[in-house]
This record gives C-alpha cells, sequence and structure tokens, in this order.
C-alpha cells in the first residue's frame, strides 16, 4: 500500500510556493532575476511593531497561550473588527490562528464532510481548492469572467448552489485579480444566500486595506445579521503590517464554528507564538499611520505596472481596485511564435518563455483557474517595475 493517503496525493504543491523557490534557484545560479510572483509586501514590518515583539520577548511571553490566542489579541481583533468592519463580534466569536490560512484550513476541517461542496469562485487563490480537497471536500470552481470583473454574479453563485454546498468563498479585494465587491454586490449576493440558508460564508479579507482611489471595502457581515451568523470574516496582520513571517491571523463568527476551530488548534498547533501575538496586538491597536503610507506606495505602483503593461502589444490589463496584483489577459500573445520556433500555446507557455527569455518570473493564469492570463505582483519597487516592464515588452516584440 501506498505510505502517502489519498487525501495528500490529491493535491499540489502551492504553485505560488513553487515559483518562489525557482526564482530562488536561478538566483543563486547568478541569473538577474525581476520577481514578479511575490505573494508579501517588500517592506520589512514597521519598528515599532518589531520592538513589540521583543519586548514581549523580554518581559517572558515565551511560553503556551490559549488556543484560541491571547486575551490582549482577542481584545485588539474585536476592537478592530468594531472600529473598521462595523462587526462586532464577543470574544467567544474571535479565533487567532498561524496566519489566515490556517484558519481557512481549519473552518473547512471543522464543517466539511467528505462531499461537501465549496464553492470557488476562479481566478482564485491557489490555495483555497487545495485546502478543500484536504478536508474531503468537492471543489465547485465557478468561472467569473473579466466582463463580470472577476467577480462572483448572483447568477452564477445561484446556479452553484446544491443541496450539497456547505460554503461559498468570497475573496475580497482578490489575489490574484485585486477585484474588490462593492456593498451593491454583496447585497445582491446575500439576497441569493437568504433563499439558500445552508449556505455558509467564508470571506477572506487579508487584503482589505489595499483599496485604491474610491474603492472601499466593505465586510459583507456587516450588512445583514441574517447572514452574519452564517458568515466566517477571515483577515490577518501579514499584508496589513508587512508581517507575513510572524504568521498571525484571526477570524470571527458564530461562537460554535469558532470554538470548534479552537478545538481543532488546541489538538494540532496549539496556539500561535506567543510573542508574535503580542506584536499583532499592538501592531492592530497602534497608530495606523504604516497602513496608509502603504496603501499609497502600492497604489503608486499600481497605476504605474498598468500603463506600462498596456503599452506592450498583445497583453491588456484592467485596473485593479485593490491588492497588490494586476491580472493581464495574454490572448494576443497565444499562437505566437518564439525565436527558437516554439508557439506559445497557453498562459504557462507564456509565463515559461517570459522567464527564459526576458528573466521575468511571473505567476500564469492556470493556476488560478481562468486563462489565458498572468498574474503579476506589484509588491516591488517602481525601478523594478519599469525594468521588468521593459523586459517582457522586448521579448514581446521578439516573437513572430
Ligand atoms: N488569503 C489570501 C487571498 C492570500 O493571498 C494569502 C497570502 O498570500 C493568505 C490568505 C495567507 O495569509 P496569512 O499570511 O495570514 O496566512
Amino acid at each position: 500500500r501506498a505510505v502517502l493517503s489519498q487525501r495528500v496525493r490529491a493535491i499540489k504543491p502551492s504553485p505560488s510556493m513553487a515559483a518562489k523557490t525557482r526564482v530562488d534557484q536561478l538566483r543563486a545560479q547568478g541569473q538577474d532575476i525581476t520577481d514578479f510572483t511575490v505573494g508579501e509586501p517588500d517592506m520589512d514590518t514597521p519598528a515599532h511593531i518589531v520592538e513589540a515583539g521583543v519586548q514581549a520577548l523580554r518581559s517572558g511571553q515565551t511560553r503556551y497561550t490559549s488556543s484560541v490566542g491571547t486575551r490582549a489579541l482577542l481584545q485588539a481583533v474585536q476592537a478592530k473588527f468594531r472600529r473598521e468592519n462595523g462587526l462586532d463580534y464577543g470574544l467567544d466569536q474571535l479565533v487567532v490562528g498561524t496566519g489566515a490560512k490556517q484558519l481557512i484550513y481549519t473552518a473547512f476541517s471543522a464543517t466539511v464532510d467528505a462531499g461537501d461542496e465549496v464553492i470557488v469562485p476562479a481566478p482564485f487563490w491557489v490555495s483555497y481548492p487545495d485546502m478543500v480537497l484536504l478536508n474531503d471536500g468537492k471543489p465547485v470552481i465557478v468561472p467569473c469572467t473579466e466582463a463580470d470583473g472577476f467577480k462572483l454574479t448572483p447568477g452564477l453563485l445561484e446556479n452553484a448552489i446544491t443541496a450539497r454546498s456547505k460554503w461559498v468563498l468570497l475573496n475580497t479585494p482578490s489575489n490574484p485579480t485585486g477585484a474588490l465587491y462593492t456593498e451593491a454586490e454583496l447585497r445582491a449576493l446575500i439576497e441569493v444566500l437568504r433563499r439558500h440558508p445552508h449556505v455558509w460564508v467564508l470571506t477572506d479579507e487579508i487584503y482589505e486595506h489595499l483599496a485604491y482611489g474610491d474603492a472601499r471595502h466593505v465586510s459583507i457581515a456587516a450588512l445583514d445579521a441574517g447572514i452574519a451568523q452564517r458568515t466566517l470574516t477571515i483577515n490577518g496582520v501579514s499584508k496589513a503590517y508587512a508581517m507575513t513571517g510572524w504568521r498571525v491571523g484571526y477570524a470571527g463568527g458564530p461562537a460554535g464554528l469558532v470554538k470548534a476551530m479552537g478545538t481543532l488548534i488546541s489538538q494540532s498547533t496549539s496556539c500561535v507564538a506567543a510573542m508574535n501575538q503580542a506584536a499583532a496586538a499592538f501592531a492592530l491597536s497602534a497608530d495606523q499611520a504604516c497602513v496608509a503610507q502603504a496603501t499609497a506606495l502600492f497604489k503608486a505602483r499600481r497605476d504605474r505596472i498598468v500603463a506600462l503593461l498596456n503599452a506592450i502589444p498583445g497583453i491588456r490589463c484592467a485596473q485593479p481596485a485593490g491588492a497588490f496584483y494586476v491580472y493581464p489577459g495574454v490572448e494576443g500573445l497565444i499562437g505566437k511564435k518564439t525565436p527558437d520556433g516554439r508557439v506559445l500555446e497557453s498562459d504557462l507557455d507564456v509565463s515559461m518563455y517570459l522567464l527564459d527569455e526576458a528573466k521575468v518570473a511571473v505567476m500564469d493564469g492556470t493556476s488560478y483557474g481562468l486563462s489565458p492570463y498572468l498574474r503579476l505582483s506589484f509588491a516591488t519597487s517602481i525601478e523594478q517595475i519599469e525594468i521588468g516592464c521593459e523586459r517582457i515588452a522586448r521579448a514581446c516584440a521578439n516573437l513572430a
């Protein structure tokens, strides 16, 4: 018998993590790669937050904590949800995890029975379908076209719901498209969900602060008390405070679900590192100027990368409302011939060509469930954006 479970054989390593490994290897070989695959802010954690972590270590916050999180962090999360999202959770409705990622996984573990369906709008964050599979659930992928802003519409949602539907996943602003649901769009989805009271909503709001121009992030649970009773709101400090390596996420939802998630954490990872929870509590409670500064920086980068990509024949780039990704369409490059005579047949081919020919690393849309597109992260300097786009432009000009 195979040593590995069927469950684990059904999944693949995260493609974005694999891309990071590939870029690291090429750089180790001395290649000068412009990397647009990065899924994290490029700045360091703000110094005042680092200092809070150091202080926590020095003051002896070095032990196990409650599996749902320290009281200090839970209170900071409670205040944050009230202040920024209009969400009024009791402390028993909150749970802290090792990143938003663990909480999403744990939510599925706590609720999904074999064969239960999870509706995953595509393009999706690469981990969602595999996390569903790992919990013996069935991801139901719903392609959302660029014409619909890469967003789930009421009609698409209605068609996807069956008696086995357990969850619908929302990710706003989205990785990989930057799409952000407006209040009106969320209310239209709520109308559908009202007719299907067995369907729960998992809303991943990890990029909430990265909303540009007039775009405003809205939490679906704040719009309707009935929906809030079957919504799990997921967030974390990774993207808001450049704290990806600290591994602190948090979630708010119905007490019964949250309690089950805490039990699962108590039997798996016990708790998030105590000093990291202290730093996260500080980040959420301290002056928020660093968040606005980061948003302004990312907006300038977004504007630049969208303009530069749109100037390249064969590439068409919609302006994302949020997050730090663009998702340009590359149908104009499909069917073209490379200088050594290969035909680009898919966005995967395009991404490999750009890596070989332009020394630019991008993600292929295939990994995110909607082709032919690429995903480029603009969590990098304007200088790197200019160099990278110049390289892409040259490589595209060499296609016949
Ligand atoms: N959700 C989305 C949509 C993401 O893009 C990411 C990270 O790339 C995460 C969650 C993971 O966040 P965390 O670092 O809190 O686990």
